[in-house]
């Protein structure tokens, strides 16, 4: 059914993810009807800028004709075939070619394709699991992530997510998830303390935690290389670099989660480029379909997957799969994506925006609200405080977050509060004068909500 211009809000049957569903009774659902570029319309037709690309993922914007034609001619020729019991259509195979080629410097060697970034995690915590029962160190099992890292909602990413609200009366996380340091030293470096000697200190208190359990029964840390959800959070300067010799030295993998900042969002095609990071296991989602249809993959290094293999074999078979595991059309919009962001040079562009867009958040930082901007390509926050010189926090009974959005949905924009922050992510395929409209009104939604806070 075509969603109906005019009407902006009815209650219904959704139970709203990530919602307050008490609020969302009061204030009935806002229906996105349409979408055109980088902005979205309002089931009344109110046009929105979206700063988040969606969540963080629509990243061509929202009326690619190429993406759509792909999926046509997919539907068309075969709508769906299963990768199970040696099969493969034409388009999963391709795709699994073409990321093994596009992250060649990371040497992968097999990609298994999932549906989420969630369950991408999932999956990678299993085959981690069989990887080390395959070459006879059983012991190693216990997964560490970080305090305000995201890694999804399944079971097992939600353990390895560090937010309390993904834990809290969900019985969360599992036993054999352990949670370290989050690595910015904006928020957790102590007063006095340089830079440096804050890598050194959360360093410190891994290989605490490492000794303390035991590095024969770690298995892998998980990363992102730049926590988004938790506040896009910068990993302090040489951060990935000590954390990769303390985890090599204690026989311990690496897992980064690409989701967010695969594909061009940093300036680079993935995250780990841009942040020197070497990983055994890649997860990545999203932006890889630019959002226009659910398709994840963990990309396995070649030691990692040989073991797999081996193991399987013993085993009879690969015991691990899902249904919709490479979907030939979710496949083929993600090869389309593939080829878009090479022909056009997407990432290019994304280099040549980031210094506007950068810049543009960094002057933010002279409104009473802002204390802190941060960002890398495409990706930015700002630190929102009720006194910026003392640091001191908003309380969330203060609902700035709320207000803030909706005077930027006011202006036509669309921004993400998060904690004591509000994350923007345009549309890759942003320009200029997009940028600038993004931050003029960004800046009125500040000025109104300083106006509330007062
Ligand atoms: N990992 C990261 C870094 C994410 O940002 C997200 C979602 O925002 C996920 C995993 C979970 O992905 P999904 O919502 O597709 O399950």
């Amino acid at each position: 059914m075509n969603s109906p211009v005019g009407e902006k809000k009815r209650n219904g049957s959704l139970l709203h993810p990530y919602t307050n569903p008490v609020r969302q009774q009061q204030t009935g659902t806002t229906l996105t009807a349409k979408g055109d570029g980088v902005h979205v319309l309002d089931g009344d037709g109110k046009r929105h800028l979206d700063g988040m690309s969606g969540l963080w993922c629509a990243s061509l914007g929202y009326s690619e004709p190429r993406l759509v034609e792909a999926a046509r001619r997919q539907m068309e020729l075969l709508p769906y075939h299963q990768t199970f019991d040696a099969r493969a259509t034409a388009p999963a195979l391709e795709l699994a070619e073409r990321l093994v080629g596009l992250t060649s410097e990371f040497e992968f060697d097999k990609v298994l394709f999932a549906n989420s970034g969630s369950e991408a995690n999932d999956q990678a915590a299993k085959l981690i699991w069989f990887y080390f029962n395959a070459i006879g160190k059983p012991r190693k099992k216990k997964l560490i992530a970080r305090t305000r890292a995201y890694h999804g909602v399944t079971v097992m990413s939600a353990s390895l997510t560090g937010l309390a609200l993904n834990h809290n009366d969900f019985d969360l996380p599992i036993d054999r998830v352990l949670h370290t340091d989050c690595p910015s030293y904006y928020h957790y470096g102590k007063p006095g303390e340089s830079e440096s000697d804050f890598v050194s200190r959360i360093i410190g208190n891994l290989e605490a935690l490492i000794e303390r359990e035991g590095a024969d029964t770690i298995a892998a840390f998980f990363a992102e290389p730049i926590q988004g959800a938790g506040g896009v959070l910068m990993p302090a300067q040489g951060y990935f670099e000590r954390l990769q010799e303390v985890l090599t030295r204690h026989g311990i993998l690496l897992v980064a989660d690409e989701v967010i900042t695969g594909f061009g969002r940093t300036g680079q095609m993935f995250g780990s480029q841009t942040l020197g990071i070497k990983p055994d296991i890649m997860n990545i989602a999203k932006a890889m379909s630019s959002a226009y249809l659910p398709i994840s993959a963990t990309l396995l290094s070649k030691e990692i997957s040989d073991a797999i293999v081996e193991g399987s074999n013993r085993q009879g078979m690969f015991g691990h799969g899902v249904t919709y595991s490479g979907h030939p059309v979710c496949a083929a919009v993600a090869i389309e994506v593939l080829n878009i962001m090479q022909e056009r040079d997407l990432v290019g562009h994304v280099r040549e925006m980031s210094p506007l867009f950068l810049s543009r958040l960094k002057r933010m930082e002279e409104h009473p609200l802002v204390a802190q901007s941060r960002g890398v390509g495409l990706l930015g926050a700002l630190e929102i405080l009720k006194d910026k010189s003392r640091r001191v926090s908003f309380a969330l009974t203060d609902g700035i977050g709320l207000v803030l959005k909706q005077a930027a949905l006011d202006e036509g924009l669309i921004i993400r509060p998060l904690l004591d922050c509000v994350a923007i992510c345009p549309p890759l395929v942003v320009t200029p004068s997009q940028i600038d409209e993004l931050f003029d009104k960004l800046g009125r939604a500040l000025d109104v909500t300083l106006r509330t806070a007062q």
